[in-house]
């Protein structure tokens, strides 16, 4: 006997007839004699939808308020897929997050888990409780709402498969595991047996949204090994683990971020402390930068572009000319851009990734804006309308 946590998201239980798949999965698992935690997400696009009816009534709704709307999609889901489950003549028992012990910070719509108190999943499931949780919410320490930011889910069950030592933390989407590139966009895109951790936690951070990255960061630290595999098709998936047999791969994936904007701060004084200035301010809003660039001063002055996620630009742009307006330099905003990456761990030994990507965007007749890189990524920002086919391209040069 084992204890499984399978989490199913959105497009698993998009209705009925996928709640009762779903139901039989969970069943079938408890059947075979071992103890279940279900974390489900809201069903189909219900968070999309919510949001949109928070902005025909306020479009700056406080953070608190949105929480509280949110985490109401993923009440429904609980409550039917436990139905579901009572249907099929299991013992069951849906319970929200905070039911289920979680305790998080209280940044409102990106909340961190500070700590899950097991008590109330335990005793459930000493009781032979099938227990299903809503995923992506807690409650901080002024008993209100919270939830973990998009894609949350994930995390909440990774951090429930640390909590109770879980045998096995499954992952249930609508593809059958993790894929070199996205396969609903890239034809040839192939699946991964197994990938590590530092990879799936670069694909998930630059765009590949199967994972959301915090839960791959969590399941690293607390060393759960995940399995990503389909709600729909019954076959092996991918498992995201610390050591994955390395096939003869340069790189694992391609992927992309369409959610980026590049900002310009053009003939700023060039005198020490400026740079410091303006990303310790940036900083201090909690907007995270990225690729940097800074030109080679002329006339005493200088310019430095960044990237960072389009949500945070506005807010950005206001900050700089703020800071700079005075001293005549001029603050441009981009936000029709996109970063398009490659991730892999193979990168590290062999040379000549970033040559075979440069080629195949040259090839394409896409042109690169910036470029960065770590040990085992290449990013490069281009314009957002050429993404898809970058993605595809660049795919072509390493995998087919
Ligand atoms: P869920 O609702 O189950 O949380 P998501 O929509 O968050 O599912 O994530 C699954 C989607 O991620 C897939 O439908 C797929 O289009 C997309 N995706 C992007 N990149 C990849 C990749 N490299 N491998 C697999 N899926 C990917
Ligand atoms: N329902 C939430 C979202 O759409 C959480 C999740 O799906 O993981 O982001
Ligand atoms: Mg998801």
């Amino acid at each position: 006997m084992a204890l499984i946590v399978q989490k199913f998201g959105g497009s698993s239980v998009a209705d009925a007839e996928r709640v009762m798949n779903v139901a039989r999965i969970v069943t079938e698992t408890y059947k075979q004699g071992n103890d279940v935690a279900v974390v489900v997400s809201a069903q189909g696009d219900t968070t999309d939808d919510l949001i949109e009816k928070a902005k025909e009534i306020n479009p700056d709704a406080s953070k608190r308020e949105m929480d509280m709307l949110l985490t109401s999609g993923e009440q429904i889901s609980i409550a039917l897929l436990a139905m579901a489950i009572e249907k099929l003549g299991c013992p069951v028992i849906s319970l929200l997050g905070w039911q289920a012990g979680f305790q998080t910070n209280s940044a409102y719509g990106s909340a961190r888990i500070e700590k899950i108190k097991t008590e109330r999943m335990l005793s459930e499931l000493d009781k032979k409780r099938i227990v299903i949780v809503a995923g992506f919410q807690g409650l901080n320490k002024a008993d209100d709402l919270t939830t973990l930011g998009r894609g949350g889910s994930d995390t909440s069950a990774v951090a429930i498969a640390a909590a109770l030592h879980a045998d096995r933390c499954q992952i249930f989407t609508d593809v059958t595991g993790v894929f070199t590139a996205d396969p609903r966009k890239v034809k040839n895109a192939r699946k991964l047996s197994d990938i590590t951790y530092d990879e799936m936690l670069e694909l998930a951070t630059l765009g590949a949204q199967v994972l959301n990255n915090r839960s791959v960061e969590m399941a690293k630290k607390y060393g759960v090994e995940l399995e990503v595999l389909s709600s729909l098709e019954r076959e092996s998936g991918t498992i995201v683990r610390e050591v994955a047999k390395m096939e003869k791969m340069l790189i694992r994936g391609v992927t992309k971020d369409t959610n980026v904007a590049r900002i310009s701060v053009v003939g700023m004084k060039d005198v020490p402390g400026n740079a410091f200035k303006m990303f310790s301010k940036l900083a201090a809003k909690k907007i995270n930068i990225d690729v940097i660039l800074q030109s080679i001063g002329r006339d005493g002055t200088k310019d430095i572009s960044f990237t960072c996620s389009e949500d945070n630009s506005k807010q950005a742009v206001a900050l700089l000319e703020e800071m700079f307006s005075q001293e005549g330099a001029v603050v441009n905003c981009n936000n029709s851009i996109a970063k398009v990456s490659i991730v892999g761990a193979g990168m590290q030994t062999h040379s000549g990734a970033a040559a075979k990507m440069f080629g195949a965007l040259y090839e394409a007749g896409i042109n690169i804006n910036m470029i960065s890189t770590s040990e085992i990524t290449i990013s490069v920002i281009i314009d957002r309308e050429y993404a898809d086919q970058a993605v595809s391209a660049v795919h072509k040069a390493f995998f087919d």
